[in-house]
């Protein structure tokens, strides 16, 4: 690929590219813990739609990646954790008996986050060698935390010979994450790095946890572009949107009684009350309340072999969290504007929390190259930054790749 920065997916999802693993991870790992490991991986993950639904108890359509955190792990005789991450730093040690762990902030929170909720729901864990690499940005918006937390929490249920519960896994991360690191993210990168399958993204429903595997036709690729800037608005515009949320709610409760959350309230209700709330207040719920619509409908379309449609929702879902929502910045739109005119793009959004992060393209499979190719140059010459663009297809969810022996 002669473009700088384009990082193709190479891996293919299927399983014998899969277990053919890490074996230089494997390896280093022998010479820096002096035995043997096992091999485990989690996913990162692209949201097809439904954004900022998921603290309104809404729909999210996420896909794990193929882009993968990798954790070589085997099992100590005592009851220390000792791990490292290729990304940098010394080995770090972390007591399982450690009467009142308390967090870092630093990158290890996320391990001893999960080490700590697992054995607060009920598992009893044993001491473990990790070495850590991973493949999925970092801080991109594509959830290399839950990668981790997904990975290293696997790799110790793994090596305790439990077997795991998908679901639970995912809920002791989401806490690891809430509790221990400080960040109040839902449930949805754990959930689909934990239960992602290759070729289908999954719908969840944030409220009930109920979720469903919708096929990805094999024709289309998901294109992530990640803009290269984050501004600082983020976490603070963030906060004030789930707070609007809030007040529209407690708005609208009155007049719709009985609704817990935006999910609760549809597209004719809102605007049959839209004098009850202030003007930006109605279009934050607007977005919220039309993007639930709009996951289902992409399901639909999606089910119905309508991958046109699902991209003219894609598209919709852009111009929702641009104008309502306000949170989209001059690079996001100007990745989607220019992914909106090009050929085999059938639709592009921003994805994440916005302000900043990368974006999501549905690219028919024939187009990627040129997609890709265009894409850097018109970005470049718009904005004077390189974006970075990863070709990827919907992979599987966490998965031993090499048992480690006393597991096996
Ligand atoms: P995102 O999940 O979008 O990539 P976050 O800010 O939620 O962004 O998580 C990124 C943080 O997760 C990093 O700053 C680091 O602390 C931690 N992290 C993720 N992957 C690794 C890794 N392989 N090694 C060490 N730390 C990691
Ligand atoms: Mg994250």
């Amino acid at each position: 690929m002669s473009i700088v920065n384009v990082k193709l997916q190479a891996r293919p999802a299927s399983p014998p590219a899969a277990i053919a693993g890490r074996p230089a991870l494997q390896k280093r790992f022998r010479t820096e813990f002096g035995h043997e490991s096992g091999l485990y991986r989690a996913p990162g993950r692209a949201n097809l739609i439904g954004e900022h639904t998921d603290y309104n108890d809404g729909f999210v359509l996420p896909a794990a990646l193929e882009l993968s955190t990798w954790v070589a792990a085997a099992p100590r005789k005592d009851r220390i954790l000792r791990f490292k991450s290729l990304l940098g730093g010394d080995a770090l040690e972390f007591n399982l008996d450690d009467p009142a762990p308390s967090p870092r902030h630093d990158w290890s929170d996320y391990v001893r986050g999960v080490a700590v909720k697992l054995q607060v729901a009920g598992f009893p864990l044993e001491g473990a060698d990790m070495l850590i690499d991973s493949d999925v940005p970092i801080g991109s918006g594509l959830s290399s935390s839950a990668a981790l937390e997904v990975s290293v929490g696997f790799a110790l249920l793994d090596i305790l010979g439990v077997a795991v519960d998908r679901v639970t896994l995912a809920q002791a991360c989401q806490r690891a994450e809430n509790e221990f690191v400080g960040m109040h993210c839902g449930i949805m990168d754990q959930f689909i790095s934990c239960l992602g399958a290759a070729g289908h993204a999954l719908l969840l429903d944030c409220r009930s946890l109920a979720y469903r595997q919708v096929a990805i036709a094999p024709s289309v690729r998901l294109v992530v572009c990640n803009s290269m800037v984050h501004h600082k608005l983020a976490s603070g515009e963030y906060n004030k949107r789930r707070a609007d949320c809030e007040h529209g709610v407690a708005l609208l409760t009155p007049l719709l009684p009985g609704i817990r959350a935006l999910r609760d309230v549809t597209l004719a209700q809102l605007v049959a009350h839209q004098a009850a709330l202030p003007e930006v207040t109605f279009r934050r719920c607007r977005h919220v309340v039309t993007e639930d619509e709009r996951v289902l409908k992409g399901v639909a379309a999606l089910e119905a072999g309508d991958v046109a449609e699902f991209g003219r929702l894609v598209n919709a879902s852009h111009r929702s969290l641009r104008d309502d929502y306000q949170v989209s910045c001059r690079e996001l739109d100007i990745l989607a504007e220019l992914a909106w005119g090009m050929e085999g793009v059938l639709g592009s959004r921003m994805m994440g929390g916005g302000f900043g992060g990368c974006t999501l393209s549905i690219v028919r499979t024939e187009a990627v190259k040129r997609f890709t190719s265009d894409m850097a140059k018109g970005y470049t010459a718009a904005t004077n930054l390189t974006p970075e663009i990863f070709v990827c297809s919907p992979g599987d969810g966490v998965s031993v790749v090499a048992p480690s022996e006393s597991a096996a």
